[in-house]
Formats: structure tokens, C-alpha cells, sequence
């Protein structure tokens, strides 16, 4: 029962062992200058490298440890449009020019993933076959039809799906309805990651590993950086460290109330069950608010997640959770062995929306997207790109700009204590019933 390989928050499980090789991205040595600098190598900035390096611009990435380190290496690898929020309750409080066009770029993030893919043939396992967010009970089925209605009055091409359809989909007949959104999909996450880095060096971006900004200074009309063996000068500085931040720059994770989000992956299905379980390869989660997210891996191993640390206190009653989760979804998968285990920090905001910040002349970040990161980093990374080009102004990125720093939140020491040990204590708490 016991993963044959538990990693701890520092490492992506699952996904560092069958992503394609990284690029190399040595640390930065001596002093440099850029246009722009990044900070950050995950779907934000690399996003913004790639786009700034690809309209011309000399562009340097700065990165603490590798592409893919944070939230882009470890999460579940859905690839979703939208936010969490429903379409209404975004527009209702963005307003309808700005959450009208949030909900646009952010209804299209999918088809740029999979046009950056396709166009620099990263191999991330994509899997363009849409999503299901399924339905457990009676509440989760009207929050799903409410949610349908809100996307078809803006045009999009969701469904709803049946209990006997959605049971057909999924292999397991324990929902009674889910909402089939064909935008979206999944990748390996931290496959995409390496994969766009890749493509920011291709486009003549500078990408460097194992270099931690440990400060930065305002000199003259530009922003020095430095790291342990460097330092960089740039005019434009973007900083997309997001849930991950740390040194400088660590104002921007405690702003956020962080979620911990677990992954267990078994072993390959054997061919019965695979031929049954997620023919189509849609990635699916619950409308439960401790979720559970399902998928399968381009080998076939079902990939189970839900909230919750992986640390030796709560450990023991997530995997006992998974056990029974996995039996209760899929019998004939009962007694299939796990490989990996692995979790990750979702930074979450309390109005659930992400964070535009101006922290001085010439440097922005935009972050806290409360576990939908996939599409909008890459969305926002783009939209960083144009601001730092001088190509639009702030008001055309569809979020309230703050026109400051970010502000530590002093109540996520009270929210993250209690999602930790709450959802510990509800999984301990299913799996005695269960
Ligand atoms: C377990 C889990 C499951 C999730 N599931 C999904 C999902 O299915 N679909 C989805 O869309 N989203 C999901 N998310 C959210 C998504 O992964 C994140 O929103 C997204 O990866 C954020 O990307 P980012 O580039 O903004 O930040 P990150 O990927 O976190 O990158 C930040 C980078 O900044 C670096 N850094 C920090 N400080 C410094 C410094 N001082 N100097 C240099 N570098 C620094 C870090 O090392 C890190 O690599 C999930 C997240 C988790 C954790």
C-alpha cells in the first residue's frame, strides 16, 4: 500500500521521472544586462521569456533551482479554461469589460497551450480531449448546470453529460452527471515546463538554473538583480515567482494562503481496466470542496489527487484515503500498487481571483491563481511580455492593477493550519468509515 517512492514537497514525483531530459540552463556568472529580466521559471515567466525573446527582445530568466521547480513541475496537469469562479460571480465582480474579457483570454488559454506545443513540438503528453468536472450529488449536479448555462450564454462548447454518459467516460458510475468542457485537456505539467524553456532559448532567451535573486536594488534608471555568483541589470523587470517565492521577492507568496494539493500515481493499468477506465483520456475532478482529481498518464498509471500535505503528520491518512478512494471509484483497481507520491502548494487569494501588482518603475507580477495555473500562466506570462514591451498598457491586462508590492496576508496563519490538518482529518476520517 505504501508508495514504493515518496518525495517530499521539494521534488515533482511522477512527472520528474518521465519528463523529457531539461535544456541546460547553467547559473548566471559575472555580470549581465537584458532588455527584460524574469524571475521565475514556471509557466508565468517562461511564458513571458518566450513571447518578449520571440518579438526580439534580449531577455534573461532567472531561476532558483530548474524550469519546472515550483507549482509548473508538480501539479495534476490540467489544462483548464476559466477560473474556479463561475463565469457570473467573475463577471459580477471584475465588472462586464474586465471580467468579459478575463473570461475571453482566459476561455482561450487551452488553444494557446496547445498552439505553443504544437508550434515548438513539445513533448508533454498532451492530450487535447477535454475535461470532466464531475458531479458526486445533487448540489454538485446544480452547480455544474448553473456553470453550463453561464459558459453556452458566452459561446462556449460545453456539455453536460448524463449519469450513464458520464459512467461510459469515466469507467466508474459513482456520478450522477459531469460537464464535458472540450477546450480543455491535459500535459505532463512539468513536461511543458522544460518544454517552453526549451522554446524561450530557442527564441534567444537566456535561461539560467541554480540562480536565486537574493536581492534587487533600484540603480539609476534600471534594476540590478543579484544571485550568488551574479548579478543583472534590466530595465523591465518581471517577477513570476508566484506561490514559490522566496529572497526578494517572498512578499508575493505570503499574500497568498497556500492550499496543499497531493498526487498518488499507481502503476500502469493492466489492459482490461485500461481499455475501460478514461477510454478517452478526459482529466476529471469532483465538485467536492476537498476534491478529488483523477487522470491517466500517457503510460496509463491513474494519477489520484486531493488536499493535503504529504508530510510525516498527515502522510499515513492520505494514502489510506487514496486506498479507499481508488477502490471505491474503480473495484478492479483495489489492489493495484502505487509508485508515486509527491505534493505541491497551490496559492490561493480570498476572492479566489489572481493578483496584478506593480512593485516600482518598470516591474509587475501577476499571481495567485488558486490552483488554475496551467493556461493562465501561460495567458498572463504572454499578456507580462507585451506590458514589459511597452505593447499595452496595464489597464489592457484584465485584472486590477495594485499599484504596489504585495501585502502579506497576516490570516493565512490561520487558514493554513486549519486546510492542513482539516483535510488530514477528513480523509483519517473517510477512510475509518469507508
Ligand atoms: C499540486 C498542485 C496541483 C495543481 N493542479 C493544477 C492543474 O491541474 N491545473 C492547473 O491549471 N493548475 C494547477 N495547479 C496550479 C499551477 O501549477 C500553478 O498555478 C502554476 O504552476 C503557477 O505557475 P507560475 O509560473 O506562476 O509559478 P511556479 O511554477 O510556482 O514558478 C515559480 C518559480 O519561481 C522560482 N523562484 C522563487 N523565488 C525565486 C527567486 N528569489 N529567484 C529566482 N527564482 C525564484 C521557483 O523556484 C519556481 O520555479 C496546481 C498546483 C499544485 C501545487
Amino acid at each position: 500500500m505504501t508508495p514504493a517512492r515518496l518525495h517530499a514537497d521539494a521534488d515533482a514525483g511522477l512527472w520528474s521521472d518521465t519528463a523529457p531530459e531539461p535544456p541546460a540552463t547553467p547559473p548566471i556568472r559575472g555580470a549581465h544586462d537584458s532588455d527584460i529580466a524574469v524571475i521565475g521559471a514556471g509557466y508565468t515567466g517562461l511564458s513571458a521569456a518566450l513571447h518578449a525573446a520571440a518579438a526580439g527582445a534580449n531577455v534573461t530568466v532567472l531561476e532558483a533551482a530548474a524550469p519546472g521547480h515550483g507549482g509548473s513541475g508538480r501539479n495534476v496537469g490540467l489544462v483548464n479554461a476559466g477560473l474556479w469562479l463561475m463565469p457570473d460571480a467573475l463577471e459580477a465582480r471584475l465588472g462586464p469589460d474586465r471580467g468579459g474579457r478575463l473570461l475571453a483570454a482566459l476561455g482561450d488559454g487551452p488553444a494557446l497551450v496547445w498552439d505553443i506545443i504544437a508550434r515548438h513540438r513539445i513533448d508533454c503528453e498532451a492530450t487535447a480531449n477535454g475535461t470532466l468536472h464531475c458531479a458526486p450529488d445533487a448540489a454538485g449536479l446544480r452547480a455544474l448546470r448553473a456553470r453550463t448555462a453561464q459558459w453556452h450564454r458566452r459561446g462556449a462548447p460545453v456539455v453536460m453529460l448524463d449519469a450513464g454518459e458520464t459512467a461510459a467516460r469515466i469507467g466508474a458510475t459513482a456520478f450522477r452527471g459531469a460537464l464535458l468542457d472540450r477546450r480543455a485537456g491535459t500535459v505532463q505539467p512539468l513536461g511543458y515546463a522544460r518544454g517552453l524553456a526549451r522554446a524561450a532559448i530557442a527564441a534567444g532567451a537566456k535561461v539560467h538554473g541554480h540562480s536565486p535573486v537574493l536581492s534587487l536594488r533600484r540603480d539609476r534608471d534600471r534594476w540590478e538583480l543579484a544571485t550568488p555568483q551574479g548579478s543583472l541589470r534590466a530595465a523591465r523587470v518581471i517577477v513570476a515567482t508566484n506561490t514559490y517565492s522566496a529572497g526578494p521577492c517572498a512578499d508575493l507568496r505570503r499574500a497568498q494562503s497556500v492550499l496543499p494539493y497531493f498526487n498518488i500515481a499507481t502503476k500502469p493499468l493492466p489492459a482490461p481496466q485500461r481499455a475501460t477506465i478514461l477510454p478517452g483520456a478526459e482529466g476529471c475532478w469532483d465538485t467536492h470542496k476537498i476534491l478529488t482529481s483523477f487522470r491517466l498518464d500517457a503510460a496509463g498509471r491513474l494519477i489520484l489527487g486531493s488536499v493535503g500535505a504529504l508530510g510525516p503528520l498527515d502522510r499515513a491518512a492520505h494514502e489510506a484515503w487514496a486506498r479507499r478512494r481508488l477502490a471505491g471509484l474503480f473495484p478492479a483497481l483495489a489492489d493495484l500498487a502505487f509508485e508515486h507520491a509527491w505534493y505541491g502548494r497551490i496559492g490561493t487569494t480570498p476572492d479566489a481571483l489572481p493578483r496584478f501588482n506593480r512593485h516600482g518603475t518598470g516591474m509587475w507580477s501577476i499571481s495567485g491563481y488558486n490552483g488554475r495555473g496551467i493556461a493562465p500562466g501561460t495567458v498572463f506570462g504572454r499578456m507580462l511580455a507585451q506590458l514589459a514591451l511597452d505593447r499595452i498598457a496595464p489597464d489592457a491586462i484584465p485584472l486590477p492593477l495594485i499599484d504596489a508590492p504585495p501585502r502579506p496576508d497576516p490570516l493565512r496563519h490561520l487558514r493554513e493550519p486549519v486546510w492542513r490538518a482539516g483535510s488530514a482529518a477528513l480523509h483519517l476520517a473517510g477512510a475509518r468509515r469507508g
